[in-house]
């Protein structure tokens, strides 16, 4: 076996010193001789690390002042039906979507028991195989807010400009590219980022909210579900995930001290995706990408072969070949490569050399 090779669609490969790092704390931290399994939360060491990967992420990303950074439980699904109870609920306005692929489509049917929504365009008729120009939205100025998912983890489609207009808050599902490329992080009202695809392991999911904007929540919500409370308990409300908070911790020290910033981790991903885009784009006879050319996402690669049987071969093997996690999403099928920021060039060259390889074998 080897880590290097893992394309998986999430949970995402992580950086080979991190996982060297997390297998140590595990044994034994070097700060407190005891197991980050079995260290207390309220602990002076945790309360550290909490403040390192905020302070990390704020550097990285350029978070404004204005902005708080939470670390939450319940994944990205949880966001999808807490940004409604927040910002729809009792608001007697209208929550507007973008519904551009999988994941997209799973956040309004939470906020609909809220309020009022409206889907603002739908890529579902044609397959989400782009992504919509600003001129096909129609938004109204008077929105609860836009939702919108940066990159559409199953399709492999990402925004390359920030949908929305000036005064409606803007939120959006960044878990699979949040920390892939610098992102104008002023411009959200609310971004939320589940860390299993490019952060750290699943368990824990960045919020990053605005103070103007968690104080619109209606007053009667539970504690649990209110950003609020979780803003005044700094993140420790009730037990966190220690060991996912401090694994995430460990990638943003990897990103700032090993990469260089987010600008050199985004040339790095622009040239693993132009890697793999360029072997499958050889061969269009026998691999065909999913998303149109304008749409395509440096993250995923989502594609299929002329049939099926032929898709499972390639799966058997580049598997036997050490290439791991190429299968699609269960709800489209076809193949798919994570490039997630652990995965390294050389790791997206070799892939991109046996795909070419495969493709001249079959095609
Ligand atoms: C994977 C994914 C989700 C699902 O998140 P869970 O943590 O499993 O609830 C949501 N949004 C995007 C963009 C994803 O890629």
């Amino acid at each position: 076996m080897n880590n290097a090779l893992n394309f998986s669609g999430g949970p995402g490969a992580l950086p080979a010193p991190v996982l060297r790092q997390a297998r140590d704390a595990i044994a034994a931290l070097p700060e407190t001789g005891l197991s980050v399994l079995g260290m207390s939360h309220r602990s002076d060491w945790f309360r550290a690390v909490l403040d390192e990967a905020e302070r990390n992420l704020r550097e990285l990303l350029g978070i404004p002042d204005t902005h708080h950074v939470l670390f939450l439980q319940g994944g990205g699904s949880l966001q999808f039906a807490m940004v409604p109870m927040n910002f729809l609920r009792g608001s007697g306005r209208c929550a507007e979507y973008i519904v551009s692929g999988h994941w997209s489509a799973k956040a309004p049917p939470e906020a609909r028991p809220e309020g009022e929504t409206r889907i603002v365009w739908d890529g579902r008729a044609d397959g989400c195989r782009r992504l919509p120009r600003p001129d096909e939205l129609r938004l109204s100025p008077d929105a609860a807010y836009l939702h919108y998912v940066s990159n559409e983890t199953v399709e492999g489609l990402e925004f390359s400009t920030v949908p929305g207009l000036p005064g409606v808050p803007l939120v959006c599902d960044m878990s699979s590219n949040l920390l892939a490329a610098p992102a104008a992080i002023g411009r959200y009202d609310l971004i939320y980022a589940h860390a299993q695809k490019n952060l750290g392991p699943s368990g824990v999911t960045v919020v990053i909210v605005s103070d103007e904007f968690s104080r619109r929540a209606p007053e009667s919500l539970p504690a649990i579900l209110d950003y609020r409370a979780h803003i005044a308990a700094r993140s420790i409300y009730n037990t966190p995930p220690v060991f996912a908070i401090y694994v995430l911790m460990l990638v943003t020290r990897w990103l700032r001290d090993e990469i260089g910033g987010l600008e050199a981790m985004a040339a790095m991903n622009r040239a693993k995706a132009e890697a793999v885009h360029g072997a499958l784009d050889a061969n269009p006879g026998f691999y065909r990408v999913h998303a149109e050319p304008a749409s395509r996402s440096a993250m995923n690669v989502a594609f299929r072969l002329p049939d099926t049987a032929t898709e499972a071969r390639l799966l058997d093997a580049a598997r036997r070949d050490g290439f791991h996690g190429l299968e699609g999403h269960r709800s489209i099928g076809g193949l798919r490569v994570s490039l997630y920021n652990a995965v390294t060039l050389e790791a997206a060259s070799a892939l991109a050399a046996w795909l070419t390889e495969f493709g001249g074998r079959h095609g």
